[in-house]
């Protein structure tokens, strides 16, 4: 068992840059692991690798296209337009059903091939938008599962697991990080790096967080 390497499910996003961060802190050797789903915007790869090669992260990119040929949605289609506001009664449009499942099974296969047994992922339940693959419940079953599976021990780690995305800002500010997590990552679903579009709900939860997290550092 190797307790000190980890890998990171990454996408180049705020919450699994300050994951990446708070990783690189906690374990002697961090690598890190983006998929390629033929996302609309290439540049979220572009991004997680910039990132990577900044701050002297090893990075794996894997073919995920086989996402998209399963379940079409306005993370990848660029004829559906992802929803501005999430609906009340449903899911919002970007959801892929399994995305996180997938993501973290194919890093877990990518882990035991290098005798790591540290698998870190960004998904909170805290804020999110009723993606069921987010929650803590699905994360402890879904290490069950592979460990089963494979036969070895994962320790599936969600450092932002009971945090908003406020807190998530004080986590990057305390892992001093803050503004490498605010103007190098892409969030936006319209891939625009930094503060990105601020319409879509991913700028506007992203930038709510800030500003909320802003204000509690004045008082
Ligand atoms: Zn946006």
């Amino acid at each position: 068992m190797n307790k000190e390497k980890a890998v990171v499910v990454f996408s180049g996003g705020q919450d699994s840059t300050t994951c990446l961060f708070w990783a690189k802190k906690k374990f002697k050797e961090v690598i890190a692991v983006s998929f390629d789903y033929n996302q609309k915007h290439k540049f979220e790869l572009e991004c997680a690798k910039d990132i990577c090669k900044k701050y002297n992260v090893e990075h794996h990119i894997l073919d995920l296209g086989l996402l998209n040929q399963l379940a079409p949605n306005s993370l990848t289609r660029v004829d559906i337009e992802v929803d501005k506001e999430t609906p009340k009664d449903s899911l919002p449009n970007s959801f892929v059903d399994g995305r996180n499942m997938l993501f973290l099974t194919f890093v877990g296969v990518f882990a035991k091939q290098r005798g790591i047994n540290n698998i870190i992922t960004g998904v909170s339940q805290s804020d999110f938008s009723g993606y069921p693959d987010c929650r803590d419940v699905f994360i402890k079953s879904l290490n069950v599962t592979l460990n089963l599976a494979m036969d070895y021990q994962f320790e599936i780690h969600t450092p932002l697991m009971w945090i908003n995305k406020a807190q998530t800002w004080e986590l990057a500010d305390e892992l001093e990080v803050l503004d490498i997590i605010k103007n190098e990552t892409l969030t936006c679903y319209n891939g625009i790096i930094g503060d990105g579009c601020g319409e879509c709900p991913a700028c506007k939860l992203r930038m709510n967080g800030y500003i909320e997290y802003m204000k509690s550092k004045e008082k």
